[in-house]
C-alpha cells in the first residue's frame, strides 16, 4: 500500500545549524502535482508555519509521522539545482545553515512578496499600419505623440505612456478602444531594453599590444567553456575596464552570460552608462540600495535572458543567470566583496566557486591585487597573471612626496598641515586647480604613536598595533597581551608619545583657518548619510563650484575627476597601525589608489602623503607604484608569523549584553577548542580570548577568539566541534556566536 507515494525533501527556513538537514513532508492533492524540485512551500514546523525550500523527493528513512505541505509560496520555483548546491557548499565553507546561505543568495527574489503584474501597453498594429492610421488622423496630435511613444517603447505603463507623451492618461484608454494600443500584462518595472547587438564593432578604441594579449587570453579561455581564473594587474588608468568589456562581448557571443562587480564606491552612474552604452538593454544593474520591487525586476531580467550582462555590487554575485560564461571581480582586493555581518561570505570565493561550477572564466581585475591573488598568480599556481603595465596613452603616474611629520613636529609645527601641505594647496588654490585632502581613517581605532621618531607599540608576539582603551591600557586584540600606556617612547624617549586620531570635521576647520576663500566641502559617512548627497557633493565639485574636498576612505576610488591637480593624504599612519595583519597592505593600497586620482585629465598631477614613518616600506613603495617592491617586502613577514596568504584564519565574535557574560563565554569556548585540537596544535593556533577592537557595538560587549592555521579544514573541524559542545552547555554558555572564515577586518 502507498508504494508510489514519495514525500517531499524540505529545508526549513530556519537560521540554525541543529536544524540544518531535510525533513520529510507529505504530498496532499493539489499541491503534489505542482510541487518541484526548487519550489519554496510553506510547511508546519514545531508549532509554527515555515517557509521551506523543496530540495528533492524520497522516503523518510523511519516511519515516522509526516505532516502535510500546507501550501505553495511561489508560483515558479526560485533556485536551481546549480544554486542549490552552491547553498550547501557555502554552508559547509562558512559553517551556516543551508537556509540561511539559500536565502542570501535569494535575497532579490524573497524579499518580494509577490512579484507585481501591471498592466503595459504596446502598439496592436505592426509598424507600417500604424503609420498609415497617423497619416489619417492629423487632428490628434496628443493621441499620435502617445502611439508613437508606445512603438519607440513598448512596455510602458498607462502612467510612464501618458508622461512620455506628456498628455493624460484618458488618451492611452482613448487607443486601446480604438485598437490601436494593445494591453498585456508583466513585472514590473521593465526598463527600456536596448539593441541587442550593443553597438560592438562600431568606434570601439583599439586596443594597445597588452590589452590586446589580455583579451586574446580571456576570450580564448571563455571558448574553451572550461573553468579559468585570471589575475588582471594593471595600474590605474591602464584601460582594465575595455578588457572587461571586451571580456563581456566574447562570454555573449559563446551564448554565455557574464556577471561584473564592482565595489559598491564604484558603481555611478558613469559606471552604469558605460556598460548600457556598450551593451544596451542586455543589462541588469543588481545592487542592494535599489528598491526591492526594483531589484527583483533585474534580478528576473537575469533569470530569464533578457540581460545576459549583470554589472552589480557583492551580491551581484549570486545573479541567476543560466549558464555564466563570465565573472569579472573588478578591484578584487577590495574589502568590500566579504559581507560583514551574519553570514560572512567573500565574493571572489562565491565566484571561483560558480565558475567551477558552470566551467566559466573568472577575471579579478586591480592595480594592488590581494596578497592572496598575487600568490596563486605565480607561476605554476592556480591563476593565470594578465599585466597592463602602463597607463592609456602612456600618461604618467603622478609623482608622490612624502612629508616626514616627525621633523614638522621638531621645528615645531604641531598642526594638522605640514608647511608642504599648505604650500601646496595655496599653489593650486592660486592657479585656479582643485585639491582633495584625504583622511584614510578606518575602524575608529586609536593607536599610540610617538611624534618625535615615530614608533608605534605593536604586540610582541603577534607583529599588531596595540590598540589604546579608554582605561589607559593598550592591547592586543588577536592574542590579548596587555600593557600600559608609556609616558615615554620606548625608543627615543620622548614625552610626545600619544594616542591618535584626527576627524574629517577637524580637518574642515583648520583648512577654513588656513585657506581663507577656498570653497571647501566635505564627504564622510555623516555628511553623506542621506541617499544621493554623496552624488551631489561629487557632481559639485566635478563642475569646478568647490575647491577642496575633504573627505575619508569614499573618496579614494571611484571618481574620475580631471580638475584635480592635488591630493593631500592628511595622515598615512591610520591605516598602516590598524590592529590588523593586513594593516601594511591595505594602506599600500588606498595609498596607490588615492595616487591614481589624480593626473587623469591633461594636466599632471601630485600627491603629498603627510606620516609620522616615512621609512615604512607600505608608503615607501605606493609612493613609486612599486607593486612587486611591496609584494617582495611584505611575503617573508607574512610567511614568519604565519598570516595568509601562508595560512587561514578564523575569528569567532562572541557578543553579550554583559561583558562578564561574554568574557567567560569566550573562555568557556577557548577551553573547548583547545580541547577539539590537542594533538594538532601544531597546526591550529588559538588566540584570545580578547576584547575586539570595537569593544562595545549597540550595548553589546565583543569579544573575540582567533584561529590560525594552515589548513583551512583543520579549522573548520575545530570551529564546528565547539559550537557543537557550546550548544549543549547552554544555559551556561549564553553570549551570541559569529563566525568569520577568513576575516577581512577584525574590527
Ligand atoms: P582602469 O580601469 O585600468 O583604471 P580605465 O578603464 O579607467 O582604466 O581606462 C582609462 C581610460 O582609457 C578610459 O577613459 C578608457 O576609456 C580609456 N581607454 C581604455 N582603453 C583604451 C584604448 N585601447 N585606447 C584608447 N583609450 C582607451
Ligand atoms: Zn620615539
Ligand atoms: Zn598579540
Amino acid at each position: 500500500m502507498e508504494k508510489n507515494r514519495s514525500f517531499a525533501e524540505i529545508i526549513v527556513d530556519i537560521n540554525s545549524r541543529r536544524t540544518d538537514r531535510v525533513f520529510h513532508y507529505d504530498l496532499p492533492a493539489g499541491i503534489k502535482e505542482r510541487v518541484v524540485v526548487g519550489s519554496r512551500v510553506l510547511v508546519p514546523f514545531g508549532g509554527r508555519k515555515l517557509a521551506g525550500y523543496v530540495v528533492g523527493f524520497g522516503f523518510p528513512e523511519s516511519t515516522i509521522k509526516t505532516k502535510d505541505i500546507l501550501e505553495i509560496i511561489d508560483e515558479e520555483p526560485v533556485f536551481t539545482p546549480e544554486l542549490l548546491e552552491l547553498a550547501r557548499w557555502m554552508a559547509d565553507s562558512y559553517i551556516c545553515s543551508t537556509a540561511e546561505a539559500l536565502s542570501r543568495i535569494l535575497s532579490p527574489r524573497l524579499g518580494v512578496k509577490a512579484p507585481r503584474r501591471v498592466m503595459l501597453f504596446r502598439p496592436a498594429l505592426p509598424e507600417d499600419k500604424i503609420r498609415e492610421v497617423i497619416d489619417k488622423m492629423p487632428h490628434a496630435p496628443k493621441q499620435i505623440a502617445v502611439i508613437k511613444a508606445a512603438v519607440k517603447s513598448p512596455g510602458l505603463t498607462r502612467k510612464e505612456l501618458a508622461a512620455s507623451a506628456q498628455t493624460v492618461m484618458k488618451t492611452v484608454d482613448v487607443l486601446v478602444e480604438k485598437g490601436l494600443l494593445e494591453v498585456f500584462t508583466g513585472d514590473s518595472p521593465l526598463l527600456p531594453g536596448g539593441s541587442v547587438e550593443g553597438e560592438a564593432g562600431t568606434d570601439l578604441p583599439r586596443l594597445n599590444p597588452e590589452q590586446e594579449v589580455a583579451c586574446k587570453e580571456i576570450s580564448g579561455a571563455i571558448g574553451k567553456g572550461k573553468f579559468k581564473a585570471f589575475l588582471l594587474q594593471g595600474v590605474t588608468g591602464s584601460g582594465k575596464t575595455e578588457v572587461y568589456m571586451r571580456a563581456v562581448a566574447a562570454a555573449l557571443e559563446s551564448g554565455r552570460q557574464a556577471v561584473i562587480l564592482v565595489p559598491e564606491i564604484s558603481l555611478t552612474p558613469q559606471m552604469i552608462d558605460l556598460f548600457r552604452g556598450r551593451f544596451g538593454g542586455n543589462v541588469a544593474v543588481l545592487h542592494s540600495a535599489l528598491a526591492g520591487g526594483e531589484r527583483y525586476g533585474e534580478w528576473r531580467r537575469a533569470k530569464e535572458g533578457q540581460a545576459p550582462v549583470v554589472l552589480g555590487t557583492r551580491s551581484a554575485v549570486f545573479a541567476p543567470s543560466s549558464s555564466p560564461g563570465l565573472f569579472v571581480i573588478d578591484e578584487e582586493h577590495e574589502p568590500s566583496y566579504k559581507q560583514d555581518d551574519r553570514l560572512r561570505y567573500h565574493a571572489r570565493e562565491i565566484a571561483l566557486k560558480r565558475a567551477q561550477q558552470f566551467g566559466a572564466v573568472v577575471v579579478l581585475g586591480s592595480a594592488t591585487p590581494s596578497l592572496e591573488s598575487q600568490f596563486r598568480s605565480l607561476p605554476g599556481g592556480p591563476y593565470q597573471l594578465l599585466k597592463l603595465p602602463h597607463r592609456i596613452e602612456k600618461r604618467p603616474l603622478p609623482p608622490v612626496r612624502i612629508v616626514d611629520l616627525r621633523q614638522e613636529m621638531r621645528e615645531g609645527n604641531r598642526g594638522i598641515f605640514s608647511r608642504s601641505l599648505k604650500d601646496a594647496v595655496c599653489k593650486r588654490m592660486e592657479r585656479g586647480e582643485q585639491a582633495i585632502l584625504f583622511l584614510n581613517r578606518r575602524g575608529y581605532t586609536t593607536f599610540v604613536v610617538c611624534r618625535e621618531c615615530g614608533q608605534v607599540l605593536k604586540c610582541p608576539h603577534c607583529d599588531i598595533s596595540l590598540t589604546y582603551h579608554l582605561d589607559g591600557l593598550l592591547r592586543c586584540h588577536y592574542c590579548n597581551y596587555t600593557t600600559t600606556s608609556p609616558k615615554l617612547c620606548p625608543r627615543c624617549g620622548s614625552s610626545y608619545i600619544r594616542h591618535f586620531g584626527v576627524g574629517t570635521q577637524k580637518v574642515e576647520e583648520e583648512a577654513r583657518r588656513l585657506f581663507t576663500g577656498a570653497r571647501i566641502v566635505r564627504m564622510d559617512s555623516d555628511s553623506t548619510a542621506r541617499k544621493g548627497s554623496h552624488e551631489k557633493i561629487v557632481n559639485l565639485f566635478r563642475q569646478g563650484q568647490a575647491d577642496i574636498l575633504i573627505g575619508t576612505q569614499m573618496i579614494a576610488k571611484g571618481l574620475d575627476l580631471p580638475g584635480v591637480t592635488l591630493v593631500g593624504v592628511i595622515n598615512a599612519d591610520a591605516t598602516l597601525h590598524m590592529p590588523d595583519f593586513r594593516a601594511a597592505e591595505r594602506t599600500f593600497q588606498l595609498l596607490t589608489q588615492v595616487a591614481g586620482r589624480t593626473g587623469r585629465g591633461d594636466s599632471a598631477g601630485e600627491v603629498l602623503v603627510q606620516t609620522y614613518c616615512p621609512d615604512h616600506y607600505s608608503i615607501i613603495t605606493a609612493a613609486s607604484h612599486d607593486c612587486e617592491g611591496f609584494y617582495n617586502h611584505e611575503m617573508p613577514i607574512r610567511r614568519s608569523l604565519g598570516y595568509p596568504p601562508f595560512s587561514f584564519l578564523a575569528r569567532l565574535l562572541f557578543t553579550h549584553p554583559e561583558e562578564d557574560v561574554v568574557r567567560k563565554g569566550a573562555g568557556l569556548a577557548r577551553n573547548i577548542l583547545e580541547k577539539a585540537i590537542s594533538g594538532r596544535g601544531d597546526l591550529v593556533d588559538v588566540l584570545g580570548p580578547a576584547p575586539a577592537p570595537l569593544q562595545r557595538i549597540k550595548d553589546q560587549y565583543r569579544w573575540q577568539l582567533v584561529l590560525k592555521g594552515p589548513r583551512r579544514n583543520l579549522l573548520k573541524v575545530a570551529i564546528l566541534e565547539c559550537l557543537d559542545a557550546l550548544e549543549k552547555s547552554r544555559p551556561v554558555f549564553k553570549p551570541a556566536v559569529n563566525v568569520d572564515i577568513n576575516p577581512q577586518g577584525m574590527i
